[in-house]
């Protein structure tokens, strides 16, 4: 049996393709049924659905055997235990740094001022501001991250944004790209040894995949 973890949402649905091409169909759709294990047309093929954040926790300590996991999710968390050979180039956007439209970023960056920061994502923010010579003061947020400049919990955030839709609705400018963001293929090590033809199967077919949708 093999056991991939997903998350419900866009993750799941830009996967579905990428399984396609495996031969592999799931059974149930994740939003009209309650069920967190779904089968799928491969009898030793099955999804299990489970939060975003979780994918690389279930992989690492063998719950899944493989995971579609966003690279953000996969930084915060750290990678450890986990092999990760794919890019696969889907749910796509970039982390970034926003202010509110009348904070002036650039002279507070150059002054050596301290900038309170909110995120969800504290450890590349660490990263990034600590790579800059930026003095932070990050406070950890779960959501709605766009919130805390209006409500003066904090000068800035750090956030994933693809549109740029709700940071304009919230009146927020983006200042820095820090990186661009896409989803990865995440393996457990021992059933990697384990179940080395099916797991590299999948991984085979997901970047023949990935490369044909490269090139259209
Ligand atoms: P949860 O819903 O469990 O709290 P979440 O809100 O972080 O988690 P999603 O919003 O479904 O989960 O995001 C899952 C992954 O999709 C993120 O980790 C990121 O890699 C990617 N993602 C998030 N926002 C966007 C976006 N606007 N465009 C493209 N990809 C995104
Ligand atoms: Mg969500």
């Amino acid at each position: 049996m093999i056991t991939l973890a997903l998350s419900k949402g866009r993750i799941f649905d830009e996967t579905l393709p990428l399984l396609k091409a495996a031969g592999i169909e799931v059974l149930e759709d994740p939003e009209k049924s309650r069920k967190l294990i779904l089968p799928t047309n491969q009898p030793d093929v099955r999804v299990v659905l489970v939060r975003a954040t979780d994918v690389p926790t279930y992989v690492e300590y063998g719950g899944a055997d493989v995971g579609v996991t966003g690279k953000d999710v996969l930084l915060e968390h750290g990678g450890s235990g986990l092999y990760q050979p794919l890019d696969l180039q889907i749910a796509r956007c970039h982390m970034a740094v926003a202010v509110p439209a009348g904070f002036d970023y650039p002279s507070a960056v150059r002054q050596g001022a301290r900038i309170t920061v909110a995120t969800k994502y504290t450890a590349i923010a660490r990263d990034f501001f600590a790579e800059k010579g930026v003095h932070v003061d990050l406070i950890k947020l779960y959501g709605s991250m766009e919130l805390a400049p209006l409500t003066g919990l904090a000068d800035a955030i750090v956030d994933l944004v693809s549109t740029g839709k709700t940071l304009k609705a919230n009146q927020l400018v983006e200042v820095e790209h820090i990186m661009d963001i896409s989803s990865h293929l995440v393996v457990n090590q021992a059933a990697l040894k384990l179940k080395t033809a099916p797991i590299r199967r999948i991984i085979d077919t997901f970047a023949a995949a990935v490369s044909q949708a490269e090139t259209v």
